[in-house]
């Protein structure tokens, strides 16, 4: 089926606007090079009408009873259910994820929706004892006021709906900015709140090179807090700007995802679980498995039946449901994998499958690369560096001890993993693993909405998305003390 392709614009005050004379950008299918949408290139300027706009809707969203908000978000997840198909054929053309992924990240997005929606009937503070007679001391969860959301192209709906919903439904107003390479996903997240009933400027869209308009976002003086999923670079220059206004600076940002398999694992399980961390949006995911660390009992077998089945991964075009695996979602993402492939071999990691672009006329309009894995020491570039594609680097542990070592010993600290039937070995590794996830018996991918994501190290700044811990990132806690005793009463002081 052909499809065509969509051109969209800037979303401002709640109207669809193409600001006079901008220029406009592409995003193509990586599979197969089709234009899938137009865009404007959005200035500074734009940036700037966003926060304004924001800003002339925060007082009424923010005095909007949340479970008001509620149902308005409630709505929305309704509008997304509907077309969740037709959603996550768009985020597979435009980012490459095989079809059953783009289902996937639709899916999530419905969920996250829903589970903020109910935070509305909470947005809990606390009623704390006072030192005085009379006296109550209180906590209230207040927006933040106008928030910025940027998010990466790997999960093109699911990440801002995450940034949004928990911004909308804590009564803050915010403006999105999405990667530019999936801004057809980002208009489509769009349109759903837009059709729920969202009142105008409460969410506002830019489209445009975050160099530009990301620059012009965070430093602007009427935002008030950040919050950006993305590459390690990046996120340190958005943290900088950000500090230089005060501004609340959340960031996600990479990964180096261990997999520890024991030598009394269940191996088949353990090996299935490798096999979709690994390769799994092709390896793009920030939770992506990219180590294998292997108890040097069980090393030759897991590694002769993890090649075995590597080998049979089916690579192709992401909408036909029979793939594996489809392609990396850009030229920039093929050529930096391809370096890392090089470096591999140049560091002398022993390649064992894959290693190249794949050619032939299913792949040659596409950014096919193969599924690859390398036998490597710990130490080596690809063992300890993000490489965000289908590439996996294996490595041999002498016990516990030595693979736990081995998983900490990187910049990054999202997610882990052990497979183990010890079940003492199994809580000490999640007490040991320096990551903010770890899970057991499971790959290091498969986050789920109502729990907390993030990371320690590089990985980001302390904070966490989704769960309850999403309504931290957005509100601001506060203060107050009602003293009804009629009398000064000094804390510290008359608390005798
Ligand atoms: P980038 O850091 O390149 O871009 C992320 C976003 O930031 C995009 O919207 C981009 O816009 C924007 N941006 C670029 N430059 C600036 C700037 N100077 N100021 C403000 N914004 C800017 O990352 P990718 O999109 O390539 O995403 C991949 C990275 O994201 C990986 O490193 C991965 O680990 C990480 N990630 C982390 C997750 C987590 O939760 N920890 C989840 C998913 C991904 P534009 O597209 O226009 O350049």
């Amino acid at each position: 089926m052909v499809e065509s392709m969509v051109t969209r614009d800037l979303f401002i005050g709640g109207k669809w606007v193409e600001p006079l004379g901008r220029a406009r950008f592409e995003t193509r299918n990586p599979a197969n090079g089709e234009v899938v949408g137009s865009f404007v290139a959005g200035t500074i300027e734009d940036a700037s009408e966003a926060v304004h706009a924001a800003h002339r809707a925060f007082k009424a969203w923010k005095e909007t009873p949340p479970p008001t908000r509620g149902a308005i978000l409630l709505r929305a997840a309704e509008i997304l259910r509907k077309r969740k198909e037709a959603v996550a054929r768009i985020v597979t053309r435009e980012m490459g994820k095989i079809i059953a992924e783009g289902r996937g990240d639709v899916q999530e997005s419905i969920d996250f929706i829903e589970y903020m929606a109910g935070e509305g009937r909470r947005l809990a503070g606390e009623t704390v004892p006072s030192e005085l007679r009379s006296k109550f001391c209180l906590t209230l969860r207040q927006p933040k006021g106008v928030v910025v959301a940027i998010t990466p192209w790997n999960f093109p709906t699911a990440i801002p709906n995450w940034k949004i919903a928990a911004a909308l439904i804590a009564g803050n107003s915010v403006v999105f900015k999405p990667a530019s390479n999936t801004a057809l996903c980002a208009a489509s997240v769009v349109d759903v709140y837009e059709e729920a009933g969202l009142p105008a400027g409460v969410l506002n869209f830019v489209t445009g090179a975050g160099s530009v308009l990301g620059n012009a976002l965070v430093g602007h003086p009427g935002v008030r807090a950040v919050s950006f999923t993305g590459g390690v670079e990046t996120g340190r220059e958005v943290y900088v700007r950000g500090a230089q206004g005060l501004k609340m600076v959340h960031l996600e940002l990479g990964g180096k995802n261990p997999e520890i398999v024991m030598d009394d694992a269940d191996l088949p399980l353990a090996l299935e679980g490798a096999l979709f961390g690994a390769f799994g949006t092709s390896g793009q995911r920030c939770t992506a498995t990219s180590r294998l660390i292997l108890h040097t009992k069980i090393y030759d077998e897991f590694l002769g039946r993890l090649t075995e089945r590597v080998q049979r991964l089916k690579v192709g075009d992401p909408l036909d449901e029979g793939i594996d695996m489809g392609p990396v979602a850009s030229r920039d993402q093929e050529r930096k994998v391809a370096e890392y492939a090089a470096i591999g071999q140049q560091e002398g990691a022993k390649l064992v499958t894959g290693g190249t672009k794949l050619t032939g006329s299913a792949y040659d309009r596409g950014f096919f690369f193969a599924p690859t894995v390398f036998e490597t020491r710990h130490g080596t570039r690809i063992s300890k560096e993000e490489i965000f594609g289908p590439i996996l680097s294996v490595l041999r542990a002498d016990g516990y001890e030595d693979a736990v070592r081995i998983a900490n010993d990187v910049d990054y600290g999202l997610s882990s993993s052990i497979y183990t039937r010890d079940v003492g070995r199994a809580f000490h590794a999640v007490d040991d693993l320096e990551a903010g996830i770890t899970y057991v018996n499971a790959p290091t991918i498969g986050a789920e909405v109502q729990l907390p994501f993030g990371g320690v190290k590089n990985t980001g700044n302390g904070g966490r998305e989704a769960g309850s811990a999403a309504i931290e990132e957005f509100t601001e806690i506060k203060t107050v003390f009602i003293d009804v005793s009629n009398r000064l009463q000094k804390a510290q002081i008359d608390a005798r």
